[in-house]
């Protein structure tokens, strides 16, 4: 049909976007100027939080969460297996231990009663962790409500790792309202639901934590009179006090982003559609969906699906059938902690068993606003005709 590789997710740039990036290219401040400012802002009001703080990416994003919330070498973060590694890599970055949370296999998403029995064995063992990190896997919130009393019951603190869910929701409260979390993180990678090409933002409703988060952000540096522990030698003065780093998104980035928050809605009524469309299509095959709640509105970052027990044996053939046909599929993810890196750490095949058989199952379709119907047909005929070749072979 056509010979471009569908991939599994793309940005969709309009010209408004590119007259906005060039506007700030000719202006006089290419970074540290007032657009990034403007850029959190309009993403606070969209998102119901108070503070914003925008950085090169949506893996710097959970770093300076985790700085902010006090990790260090002798804690513990937990996360969910089925993530992007950075989920977990963010807790090794302040020199913490990482430990995981199976999922439910029929969401995806981290399972709340195994998080509850995990967390009444480690306070047995006094080895319960600071910082939770859910994940709002394809852009379906977990179950923060249960989540957010454990933490209550437990003490410790959440970071939501929305890199897929910007503009959904969760009983009714939109995701990054921090009702239920002290940060939720947000990636402007282009698959992502609005782009800055690289970028992320970590919301906060917390003026302290939001703080911290800026500092982190750059250098550990404060201007703000009112903050100095040293008299000023002169109006140049400025201090750092505390280890940061250089996470700054650029102007240009940030202008990017916001036009293309102006776009968000336009971008999940697409988005909802072609879903919606795809469990019509798909509805003969023998493959399953993940199940959303029904507090949920998902943001529809991911078309995942789950082959069923014949197919799902040779998924490595289906995958590799779908890339041969044009059509760039993906597995989101494979378990993080069966990385060369994390088997290193001491993490074993089988310690996470709804994790891993997920990953066995799972095959994530194309899915993006610029998609057409035309292209969901061809994906899923293709797919049916693929499926045929491994049924009653
Ligand atoms: C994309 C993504 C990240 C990292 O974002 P980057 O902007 O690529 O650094 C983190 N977690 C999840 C779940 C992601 O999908």
């Amino acid at each position: 049909m056509n010979k471009r590789l569908i991939g599994y997710g793309r940005q969709t740039i309009v010209q408004e976007d590119i007259e906005r990036v060039v506007q700030v290219l000719q202006s006089e401040r290419l970074t540290q100027g007032s657009v990034v400012p403007k850029f959190e802002k309009e993403l606070c009001a969209k998102v119901g939080a108070t503070y914003g703080t925008a950085v090169n990416s949506g893996t710097s994003a959970l770093h300076i969460a985790c700085l902010a919330l006090g990790l260090t070498r002798n804690d513990m973060l937990w996360t969910s297996p089925i993530s992007f590694v950075a989920s977990a890599n963010c807790a090794q970055y302040c020199g913490a231990s990482v430990d995981f949370v199976d999922i439910d296999p029929e969401s995806g998403l981290m399972d709340v009663e195994q998080l509850r029995s995990k967390l009444i064995e480690s306070k047995k063992q006094n080895n319960l962790p600071k910082i939770l990190i859910p994940v709002h896997l394809g852009g379906t919130s977990c179950n923060m409500e249960d989540i957010f009393s454990l933490s209550k019951e437990f003490g410790f603190s959440i970071i939501e790792d929305a890199s897929h869910a910007l503009g959904g929701s969760y009983k009714n409260y939109p995701v990054g309202s921090c009702k239920w979390s002290d940060i939720t993180t947000f990636s402007f990678h282009p698959v992502k639901t609005i782009t800055t090409c690289e970028g992320g933002m970590a919301v906060t409703n917390n003026a302290k934590i939001a703080n911290l988060l800026s500092l982190y952000r750059e250098h550990g540096i404060t201007k703000s009179s009112d903050e100095f522990l040293h008299k000023p030698a002169g109006p140049w003065h400025y201090e750092q006090h505390i280890l940061g780093y250089n996470f700054r998104l650029s102007d240009v980035n940030a202008a990017l982003g916001l036009s293309q928050l102006t776009h968000l809605d336009t971008f999940l009524k697409r988005r909802r559609a072609l879903a919606l469309n795809y469990k019509k299509l798909l509805g003969d095959l023998p493959i399953s969906f993940l199940i959303e709640s029904d507090d949920c509105e998902s943001a529809h970052h991911l078309a995942i699906i789950l082959l069923d027990s014949v197919c799902a044996h040779f998924q490595k053939e289906i995958f590799t059938d779908m890339i041969n046909a044009g059509i760039g599929v993906q597995l989101h993810y494979q378990p993080i902690h069966l990385n060369p890196y994390y088997l290193k750490l001491g993490f074993r095949a089988g310690d996470w068993p709804f994790s891993e058989e997920y990953a066995k199952a799972a095959l994530t379709l194309p899915l993006y606003p610029s998609l057409s119907e035309a292209d969901q047909t061809h994906i899923v005929n293709t797919l049916s005709q693929i499926l045929g070749r491994y049924y009653g072979g």
